[in-house]
C-alpha cells in the first residue's frame, strides 16, 4: 500500500519506424513445430487460453476484456472462476514471453477507468499485477534461496517424495475429484485458473507434504505462461515456506462447493 502511494507507473515508449537503410532482407522460415521433432497438436476445445501468442495478439485480448465486452468491470467478481477465456483477463502468458508489459495494462487500465468506468474491479487487475512485481522483488532479495525446500525464511517442515504419489497427482488420480479435474485441464492445455493451482499445490505441498520443488517444477515444464518468480513466489507462498511462513492448507472439498458448486468444472476434465 506504501508503495503504491509512493510510486508512479512510466509512460510506455513509442519507437517510430526504423529508416529504409536499416532493413535486411529476411531469409529465414519460421520453423513448424514438427521441425523440431515434436508433435503437431491442436488447442483443445475446453481451453481456457484458446489464443496465440504475439503482441498483435495481446493487444487484441486487451481491446477485447477491456472495451469491447467491458469484462474488466467485473474482474474482482469473476477472477475466481474456472470455465472459458473471459473469468479473468488471461494476460500472464504474453507477458511472460515478453509480448506485452505490465505498463501497457496499467495504461490501458487507466484509459479504461478515463473512458468508461472506475471501480474496485477495475483497481483488482492492477492490485493482481502488483502481486507480480511483488515476486520478482522477492527474487531479487532473496536469489537463488527460493529454490530451496526451506524457502526464504527458512522454515522447517518435513518433506517427503514419493514417486507414485507424484504420478497420481499429475494425471489427476488423487482422492479430490477437485484436484484431479484441474490436473488433467493443466495437462491437457498447459493452462489452469489462480484457483486451481492454489488449490493443486495446497493438495500437494500440505496434504501430502511432498517436496513442494518437485511440483514447481513440473509446472515449469507445462505452463504457457510459466514465469520463474511467479511461479517458485507462489509455490513458496503455497507451501507456507514464502514470506507468510503460517502453516495453513485448504480445505479441497469446500473450495470445490464455494467454486464448482454444481461441478460443472469437474464433469469437464473428467470426461477428457
Ligand atoms: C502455484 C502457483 C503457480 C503459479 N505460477 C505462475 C506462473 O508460472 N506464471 C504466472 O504468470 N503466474 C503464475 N501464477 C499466478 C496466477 O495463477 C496466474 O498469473 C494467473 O492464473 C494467470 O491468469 P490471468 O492472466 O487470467 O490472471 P488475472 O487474474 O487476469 O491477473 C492479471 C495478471 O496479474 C498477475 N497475477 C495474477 N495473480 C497472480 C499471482 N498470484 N501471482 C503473480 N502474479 C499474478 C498475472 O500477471 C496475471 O496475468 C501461479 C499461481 C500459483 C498459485
Amino acid at each position: 500500500k506504501e508503495c503504491e502511494k509512493k510510486v508512479s507507473v512510466k509512460n510506455t515508449l513509442s519507437i517510430g519506424a526504423l529508416p529504409l537503410d536499416n532493413l535486411v532482407e529476411n531469409t529465414t522460415s519460421i520453423p513448424h513445430i514438427t521441425d523440431l521433432g515434436f508433435n503437431a497438436f491442436q488447442v483443445h476445445e475446453n481451453s481456457a487460453f484458446p489464443f496465440k501468442g504475439g503482441e498483435n495478439n495481446a493487444l487484441a485480448r486487451i481491446e477485447n476484456y477491456f472495451f469491447e465486452t467491458q469484462n474488466v468491470s467485473q474482474y474482482k467478481q469473476t477472477r475466481n472462476g474456472l470455465i472459458g477465456a473471459d473469468y479473468s483477463s488471461k494476460l500472464s502468458a504474453w507477458l511472460a514471453n515478453g509480448s506485452v508489459s505490465a505498463k501497457t495494462i496499467y495504461w490501458n487500465v487507466k484509459k479504461y477507468e478515463e473512458n468508461v468506468e472506475v471501480n474496485e474491479d477495475t483497481y483488482w487487475l492492477i492490485f493482481e499485477l502488483i502481486w507480480r512485481d511483488y515476486f520478482k522483488y522477492i527474487s531479487m532479495k532473496f536469489g537463488n534461496k527460493i529454490f530451496q525446500l526451506h524457502g526464504i525464511l527458512d522454515q522447517k517442515y518435513e518433506w517427503k517424495f514419493n514417486q507414485k504419489a507424484l504420478q497420481q497427482w499429475i494425471l489427476g488420480q488423487t482422492n479430490e475429484p477437485f484436484v484431479n479435474a484441474n490436473m488433467k485441464e493443466l495437462a491437457q492445455t498447459g493452462f489452469m485458473s489462480n484457483r486451481g493451482r492454489q488449490n493443486v499445490a495446497s493438495y500437494w505441498a500440505k496434504e501430502w507434504k511432498q517436496d513442494w520443488r518437485v511440483a514447481a517444477s513440473y509446472f515449469e515444464s507445462l505452463l504457457i505462461d510459466y514465469d520463474v518468480h511467479s511461479n517458485y513466489g507462489n509455490w513458496l507462498y503455497n507451501a507456507g515456506v514464502g514470506n507468510d511462513p503460517r502453516d495453513r492448507k485448504f480445505n479441497i472439498r469446500k473450495q470445490a462447493e464455494m467454486y464448482d458448486e454444481n461441478g460443472a468444472y469437474q464433469r469437464l476434465w473428467h470426461n477428457n
